[in-house]
């Protein structure tokens, strides 16, 4: 039998963290790191990428930059064979990248609505399904989907971001439906106000900050660091029977009106 902390150990696993050249990605990479994982990062922007691998690396972790766009379905069946054939198998995917467009409804136009979907939806199944088709005849795998406090509720001038949140909660519940019984474990974790550069305009707001300060409990913004325990637990052995679990890392803030 495993003692308590070896449950969380990520000790000779590899986990693939989409969107982690910044922000919470890469602050979930460096935590499953940190617990054992060798982990690949993420993002379009090589340079970026490669800046945040060397950073990581800095840190004791075993890691590799795979740059590819998680809107391309031909990019991640390129990126997932890779990975595959030349690391080894990927049993830990995070399906993190994502991204936000502040307008208002009425004159939010579509194309960036069909950015919005494409970037934090079509990605979660088109790279779940390349990763879940290695890992399901493996009968192990671990996928853990970032959702919102948005996946529940709405704010101004971002109803498609709340949508498609919405439907990445829901897709995380589909696939465990679908692919618990081949011995997957897919989750979420949904973030509430965290300070990243996907909020810098948020954050530069004073006005917003102090409604994120008195409509969060906690009073307060996380750091990205603070999801690390989460993706930690939900990558690992002490999570073995959470399936289709969405866990709030919100400070409260869904818990109150
Ligand atoms: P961020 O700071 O803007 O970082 C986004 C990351 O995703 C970057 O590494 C970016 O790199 C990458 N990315 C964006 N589009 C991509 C694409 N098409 N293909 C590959 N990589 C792509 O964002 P964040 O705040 O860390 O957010 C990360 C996730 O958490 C998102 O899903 C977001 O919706 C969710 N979330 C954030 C918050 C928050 O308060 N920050 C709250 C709830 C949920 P490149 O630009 O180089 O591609």
């Amino acid at each position: 039998m495993l003692d308590s902390l070896s449950l969380f150990s990520l000790a000779g696993k590899r986990a693939l963290v989409t969107g982690s050249s910044r922000g919470i990605g890469y602050a979930i990479a460096a935590a499953l790191a940190s617990a054992g994982a060798s982990v690949i990062i993420n993002g379009r922007d090589q340079e970026a990428l490669g800046a945040a691998a060397a950073k990581l690396a800095d840190t004791g972790a075993t890691v590799r930059a795979l740059a590819f766009d998680v809107t391309s379905a031909d990019s991640i069946g390129e990126a997932v064979d890779w990975a595959e054939t030349e690391l080894g198998p990927i049993d830990i995917l995070v399906n993190n990248a994502g991204m936000q467009h502040r307008v208002p409804l009425e004159d939010f136009p579509l194309d960036r609505f069909e950015q919005v979907m494409s970037t934090n939806v079509t990605s979660v199944f088109m790279v779940g399904q390349a990763v879940a088709r290695r890992m399901i005849p493996r009968c192990t795998g671990k996928i853990i989907n970032i959702c919102s406090v948005m996946s529940n509720v709405a704010r101004p001038s971002i109803a498609p971001y709340a949508a498609s949140k919405a439907a990445v909660a829901n897709l995380t519940r589909g696939m465990a439906t679908d692919w618990a019984k081949h011995g997957l474990n897919i989750n979420g974790i949904a973030p509430g106000y965290i300070r990243t550069e996907l909020n810098e305009a948020l954050l530069q707001n004073a006005e917003f900050n102090s409604w994120v300060e008195r409509r969060t409990p906690m009073g307060r913004w996380a750091e990205p660091a603070e999801l690390g325990g989460a993706a930690i637990f939900l990558a690992s052995e002490a999570a073995s029977f959470v399936n289709g679990h969405i866990l709030y890392v919100d400070g409260a803030f869904t818990a109150t009106v």
